[in-house]
């Protein structure tokens, strides 16, 4: 992706594919950032006599950290300093005429600020570890000097929520062995691990 395509999804409503291949709408990255600085801020809570909102501090943290790289870098590169809004210099930034350096750098930060951002707002969840499971492929139920669990299952979409099951997927963290979409409902009844169980523990 382009420089322009980071700043699309940081500052403006964009499309995003969700797993089930279908286009959505989702609102900015930044704008997303800054609702989570304060969580549960509905809008009727935290009033002159309600409890204070709690804020966020990791949200908070990294709202700072990229206003006052991008503001540096502007005035680094123009020799101003910029009063706006982060959402409205990576704006102008997309319109400038920038040295290929500059270009180039802008591209690589804007593209870390969207992982960042995306991780941070919808982490992914762990693998569900068949604790207590032998690997049909090796035979091991537990591998190597820290006696990890060698089966694991992959049952969370995007969004961590519960994927359909034909979309999980499980492996040996020992050999290695993998199996996917039909494997896996065969597998989990000869595991002896229901699918309903493990909708339930999610
Ligand atoms: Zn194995």
């Amino acid at each position: 992706m382009s420089l322009n395509d980071h700043i699309h999804q940081l500052t403006r409503e964009h499309l995003k594919s969700s797993p089930d291949g279908q286009l959505r709408h989702a609102p900015a990255l930044l704008a997303e950032l800054r609702n989570a600085v304060t969580p549960g801020n509905s809008g009727s809570a935290g009033g002159a006599s309600g409890p204070p909102i709690p804020i966020n501090p990791e949200a908070v943290d990294m709202l700072t950290r990229f206003t006052t790289d991008a503001k540096k870098d502007y005035a680094e590169m123009t020799g101003q300093y910029w009063p706006g809004t982060l959402e409205a210099l990576l704006q102008h930034f997309a319109w400038m005429d920038l040295a290929p350096d500059w270009h180039a750098y802008l591209e690589r930060i804007t593209l870390e600020w969207v992982d960042q951002i995306t991780a941070f707002l919808w982490p992914t969840k762990p693998r569900r570890k068949l604790t207590g499971k032998t690997c049909p492929a090796c035979g091991l139920t537990l591998h190597g000097a820290d006696r990890a669990v060698c089966l694991s299952l992959g049952c969370w979409d995007d969004d961590g929520n519960l994927a359909k099951i034909g979309a999980w997927d499980i492996e040996c963290g020992s050999c290695g062995a993998q199996w996917a979409g039909d494997q896996v409902s065969w597998l989990l009844r000869a595991l002896d691990t229901p699918n309903v169980d493990i909708a339930r523990a999610g």
